[in-house]
């Protein structure tokens, strides 16, 4: 896209998407039929950074004598075959596919979601359908193309009726997901819903007492905002989310 026209159009309906604040063209006649500046900016300038948050390591299994194929797995595709395999929780017992997540080894954004729907589940893949075009738009609008980031979720098979997963769920699935950020090292990790955040978090504060801070997990910042289904529900929470992923995009930057 290099018709600057057109980077100013996608950027402005970015912003709109994303509830942005409203842009007024103030000229008229002559000068507003003049053509639009030579670069429009994708990213816009992020907000300032927010202060520190918690910072949480989980530790790491002191049982020097059992192996444990998650943790020795040495790559994500390695991963991805034990969670194909995996009957760690009930969960396995009503999905189509595992979906583990997807995206390049080495990106430096990894997001976290809660755990597959319906179509994550009949297609093997994360954040697809609406919720996950959402997601594209959004890491759009912060210039970063899909699939340079790595998406994934904290449990890897879909819960019956979409409901939360159950704490057992997570507490048998997270060492996957724990070994996933271990693999990819990202510099930064977008935390996407309450599960997502308490889970990377360990902590059962709720969402919006989460957001607006700098966490670490691992020493990686942990950014949480909302989930994308939760947007489709609630538009209200796309401007926040929006100042989200700027502080993001920021972090990415530095
Ligand atoms: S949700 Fe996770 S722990 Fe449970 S069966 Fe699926 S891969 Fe295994």
């Amino acid at each position: 896209m290099t018709d600057p026209r057109t980077v100013a159009r996608a950027y402005l309906e970015q912003q709109r998407l994303l509830g942005g604040d409203p842009v007024v063209r103030e000229d008229t006649g002559a000068a507003a039929a003049s053509p639009p500046p030579a670069a429009a900016p994708v990213t816009p300038p992020g907000p300032p950074l927010p202060p520190p948050g918690t910072s949480w390591e989980p530790p790491a299994s002191s049982d020097l004598f059992t192996a444990d194929p998650v943790r020795e797995a040495t790559s994500l595709e390695v991963l991805a075959g034990l969670v194909a395999a995996c009957t760690r929780c009930r969960l396995c017992e009503s999905r189509t596919h595992t979906v583990p997540g997807e995206g390049p080894p080495d990106a430096r954004l990894l997001v976290v979601g809660e755990g597959p729907g319906r179509t994550e589940d009949e297609t093997g893949r994360p954040f697809v359908g609406q919720a996950g075009d959402l997601l594209t738009k959004i890491l759009a609008a912060i210039g970063l193309p899909r699939d340079r980031v790595y998406i994934c979720n904290v449990v890897k098979c879909r819960p019956p009726e979409n409901r939360v997963p159950q704490f057992d769920e997570i507490a048998a699935c997270v060492p996957y997901l724990f070994r996933q950020i271990d693999l990819v090292r990202p510099k930064v990790i977008l935390a996407m819903g309450g599960t997502a955040a308490q889970t990377m978090l360990h902590s059962k504060q709720s969402l919006g007492a989460m957001r607006n801070q700098v966490h670490r997990f691992r020493g990686i910042p942990v950014i949480v905002t909302y989930h994308p289904a939760a947007l489709l529900r609630n538009p209200n929470w796309k401007k926040p989310t929006w100042d989200d992923v700027r502080i993001a995009r920021r972090l990415l930057d530095d």
